[in-house]
């Protein structure tokens, strides 16, 4: 165990310990509820809050190794539960059964840590986020041979370190020192040999779902792509190779996307149980936001655009599941993964709650590990989709909806922290003779020249999108107009010299773009309209030209 393992043990160990203290608070509030149930008021409402009361013991106290208690609670809880659904009075032998289980939790309550019979690693996890800072490598599989040998130059072409290596223990001592890794290997490796295709699985299962496969095949039928999806492949390319599609496989498998933290909502009014589940989920390496007041949840969400919602069942003022509906009714969060985190174990209940919105049901206690690996495999599942959702097919830039929205939000951030904005449009020249001379797939190779230009020269944070067919948009993030137009000038020059190839001739293609910028343009519609506008003037005078927006109003 290193160092900041370490940490976090002494941090969920404090954690369990200021759970414990809560304890004697927990059961005073059991205890008063209770007392006014047997005295004046055994209404319905009163049951509930009880029984609520009671749930929450029950489902907090496991996690932190108190299974006696979790047990003594769900004994409770079944029984109030049954007053309240089949509406009987408080009969004195019923009063008395209250006061005796209230007795066993007061005993758990006042000394709990004697009670405590989970090993204490069942909260230790190993550290994996010192891994995060390794670098990433693609490893071939298979013999110095010729295929192996282009691939390797090929993709060190774009950047990636390329390793060849002959066989398992190679290949797995070599993965020790790397973290994101891809493996590329040739189908005949395991085509027929059920035992190898398996081997492979299992070094794929045990890199804790770090270890992307690619296979390569000289033939292309249904059994073999079966074999190699058994065997954990995730992409099957056939010989020859199409190195651009494999290029764009290889990002996107090694993609920071994939690799950027995914951010997990958790919503609970239980501040224990929170502090729990957020540190073993930062643990693996997510960021976490809290709410614990289902009422401001919308806001939070707005805010944080989390990749997956944690939730509990049972909150006051609002359930779980009628929460998971309300967000449902919000068109941007239709998709977001909702799974609820109970200690219920009515099927129906959980089904209802499935129905309403969840989109997986967890029991409490759960093991670390276990909840990693659900949040992990839906956040990731979230994630693809909303990519294909949100992204152009041919580029992989965001779509023209998604690029609105976002210049839309940006404008409004920009005026929140006083920064620059611009907005620039880009339409290839002469597009149409492209098509015509070279066909419409060079036309498209030509359009992925151009988005692959886009996204290495400017930065991150800038935004990039198709907007339609041969037009292309940028948001660049707090850049005044000047800069903005030497960036795209500069893009503009390196572009028009690219050497389009086709089987006819080579050739070579120019665009014009309009630049708008923010804040001498005050909003999102008319910077895209003073854009246009521009882009409409550098067509006009001769494109092959980059023309501002402002210049162009002032002049
Ligand atoms: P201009 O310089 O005035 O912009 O001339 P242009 O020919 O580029 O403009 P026009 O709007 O007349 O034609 C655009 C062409 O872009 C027509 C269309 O076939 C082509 N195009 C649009 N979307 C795609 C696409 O996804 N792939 C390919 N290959 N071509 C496309
Ligand atoms: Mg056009
Ligand atoms: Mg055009």
């Amino acid at each position: 165990m290193n160092v900041l393992s370490e940490k976090t043990n002494e941090r969920l160990k404090a954690l369990k310990n200021s759970y414990l203290k809560t304890l004697p608070g927990r059961y005073n509030l059991l205890k008063k509820i209770a007392v006014d149930i047997i005295e004046n008021d055994s209404s319905t409402a009163k049951l509930s809050e009880l029984k609520l009361n009671i749930h929450k013991i029950a489902g907090s106290a496991a996690t932190f190794g108190l299974t006696v208690l979790t047990e003594t609670a769900r004994d409770f809880e079944q029984l109030i539960g049954g007053i309240i659904s089949s509406g009987t009075i408080v009969t004195p032998p019923i009063k008395k059964e209250i006061v005796e289980l209230l007795k066993q939790i007061r005993e758990i309550c006042a000394n709990p840590a004697q009670f405590i019979t989970e090993e204490d690693d069942s909260i230790s996890l190993t550290d994996i986020s010192d891994q995060h800072e390794q670098k990433k490598i693609i490893f071939v599989l298979g013999e110095h041979d010729l295929i192996s040998k282009d691939l390797s130059e090929q993709l060190g072409y774009f950047g990636y370190t390329v390793q060849i290596v002959n066989n398992f223990s190679s290949l797995k001592e070599h993965m020790e020192e790397a973290n994101n890794e891809l493996l590329i290997m040739n189908t005949n490796i395991i085509e027929n040999k059920p035992m190898t295709a398996a081997a492979v699985k299992k070094i794929k299962d045990s890199s804790g779902r770090n270890l992307s496969i690619i296979f390569f095949s000289d033939k292309d039928n249904f059994k073999i792509r079966l074999e190699c999806v058994r065997a954990g492949g995730d992409d099957f390319f056939t010989i020859p190779l199409d190195v651009s599609r494999l290029i764009d496989r290889v990002d996107s498998l090694t993609n920071d996307e994939n690799t950027n933290p995914y951010h997990i909502l958790i919503i609970d009014d239980d501040l224990e149980q929170v502090s729990y589940y957020a540190l073993v989920l930062q643990q693996a390496g997510m960021i976490t936001s809290v709410a614990s007041d289902p009422k401001k949840v919308l806001d939070i969400m707005s805010e944080a655009k989390p990749d997956l919602i944690l939730m509990d069942m049972y909150m006051p003022d609002c359930d779980g599941p009628d929460l998971a509906a309300i967000i449902r009714q919000q068109e941007a969060f239709v998709s977001i993964p909702i799974v609820f985190l109970s200690f219920e174990s009515n099927k129906e209940i959980q089904l209802e709650a499935l129905r309403l919105g969840g989109d997986d049901f967890l029991t409490k206690p759960i093991k670390p590990d276990y909840l990693i690996s659900s949040v992990t495999s839906k956040a990731e599942r979230n994630r693809t989709l909303r990519y294909f959702m949100e992204r152009d097919s041919l580029t992989g830039l965001l779509n023209h909806v998604n690029l609105k929205e976002a210049l839309y939000n940006e404008v409004l951030r920009s005026e929140r922290t006083g920064a620059k904005l611009c907005f620039a449009m880009i339409d290839l020249d002469h597009f149409k003779l492209v098509n015509d001379e070279h066909g419409h797939m060079t036309g498209d190779r030509v359009l992925k020249s151009l988005s692959r230009l886009l996204q290495d020269r400017l930065r991150r944070t800038d935004i990039i999108g198709r907007y339609g067919g041969e037009e292309f948009a940028v948001i660049l993030l707090n850049t005044d107009v000047e800069n903005a137009h030497q960036i795209m000038d500069k893009i503009r020059e390196s572009f028009s010299q690219i050497r389009q190839i086709s089987s006819e001739s080579d050739f070579y293609v120019t665009f014009s773009c309009g630049i708008a910028a923010f804040p001498q343009i005050k909003n999102a519609s008319e910077l895209n309209a003073a854009a246009d506008q521009a882009l409409y003037k550098a067509k006009e005078t001769g494109r092959n030209r980059i023309v501002n927006a402002v210049s162009l109003l002032k002049s």
